[in-house]
């Protein structure tokens, strides 16, 4: 017997979660260019939609979120009954792990995948299994020999982030052909808006042929409103009502609901939103080549860049300098990249400044 309450074993092993850092202020700068954030801040209408729930404080969200859900079916050309949302992405990894895990079972991800598919594993008491990637690109062949029949989930965020990189739809139909029926493919789309790759698709076409494949989608990135917490998950019927079992009542709140919704309607802001992304991540990527660093070759809305090895050019000390000129980057140490800083694609403004200091930061 213990002497005070003990949680679940298996979240002693847990990595607590590190978000991107807040920039300091630094003689009037603070460039936070570390969560791959909309450097254009959000849509004007989906502000106004926000700003309109603020007199309905007292009214709880629609729990099934009919209205979200309609207006994603319409934008997208899906079925709304096999449409869930949630507080963000995360919040359906989360319900995905609890209603499929279980101590014994293993779920998989990749080397440099995002953190929380480990988490989510791990507090369901389930062994998340690492693979190996191929030059930081997911690699199918070394996923599919890591599959066993305790494997229950095999997470792939396509494209990728920390990496930037991606898998042709081909890969993934090879990928899922693979698969036994009774393994679930979870495809997280992120940051599917903002690829411009003919031979990508965020494997939508998938979830309407098969019973085993998700695919998960954010408003946080494209949309800018990460803040509001709302993601989405398109899946089969009978992956939907299990979620729908675990998922809180009103897990999405009022005024995210609405944002989105007014969000899903300005597809102007969305153009926009990428144009601004493909112009300057070319400048960014050409920058920092110009530079002599080494970037990956990335389809999102970050640049990954390589630090030389060298005293004094690490990325720890990149890190350190440029947040000295009140620029916070991500550093990588926790998804297995030491050599590497992961920048945002930030404004114009910001992009510049980024170069400029990393010019400073080389020269010293
Ligand atoms: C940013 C990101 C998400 C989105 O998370 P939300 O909870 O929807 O904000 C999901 N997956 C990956 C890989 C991401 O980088």
């Amino acid at each position: 017997m213990s002497d005070r309450p003990e949680p679940l074993p298996q979240l002693a092993g847990i990595n607590v979660y590190v978000p991107g850092e807040e920039a300091p202020s630094v003689g009037g700068r603070s460039y936070k260019m570390a969560s791959n954030e909309n450097p254009l801040g959000s849509s004007e209408q989906a502000l106004a939609a926000y700003r309109a729930e603020a007199e309905k404080l007292w009214l709880y969200p629609d729990g099934g979120a009919n209205a979200l859900r309609k207006a994603i079916a319409e934008k997208h050309g899906l079925d709304a009954d096999r449409i869930v949302c949630g507080a963000g992405s995360d919040e359906i990894f989360y319900m995905l792990a609890r209603a499929y895990l279980a101590p014994g079972d293993e779920s998989l991800s990749t080397r440099h995948a995002f953190a929380i598919y480990t988490v989510v594993g791990q507090i369901s008491g389930a062994t998340n299994v690492v693979v190996d990637e191929k030059d930081f690109v997911a690699d199918v062949d070394a996923i599919l020999a890591a599959v066993t029949p305790k494997t229950k989930i095999v997470w792939l965020a396509n494209p990728n982030n920390p990496t930037g990189t991606y898998l042709s739809f081909d890969e993934i139909k090879r990928l899922h052909a693979g698969l036994s029926q009774s393994t679930l493919l979870v495809l997280d789309g992120a940051y599917a808006e903002y690829v411009r790759k003919n031979d990508y698709a965020s494997g939508i076409e998938l979830v309407s042929e098969f019973e085993n494949v998700v695919i998960t989608r954010t408003f946080s990135k494209i949309h800018g409103l990460a803040a509001l917490r709302v993601g989405w998950a398109y899946a089969p019927r009978h992956v939907v009502d299990a979620i729908n079992r675990v998922r809180g009542p009103f897990n999405v709140s009022r005024s995210a609901q609405a944002a989105a919704v007014a969000a899903l309607g300005d597809g102007a802001f969305v153009e926009k939103s990428v144009a601004h992304n493909t112009a300057e991540m070319a400048r960014l990527v050409q920058g920092l080549q110009d530079l002599g660093l080494e970037t990956l070759d990335g389809v999102c809305n970050f640049v990954v860049v390589g630090f030389p090895d060298q005293d004094g050019k690490r990325p720890a000390d990149a890190l350190a300098f440029l947040k000295s000129r009140g620029i916070t980057v991500r550093g990588l140490d926790g998804y297995a990249m030491p050599h590497h800083l992961r920048i945002s694609v930030g404004t114009v403004e910001q992009n510049t400044a980024v170069l400029e200091e990393l010019t400073a930061f080389l020269g010293a």
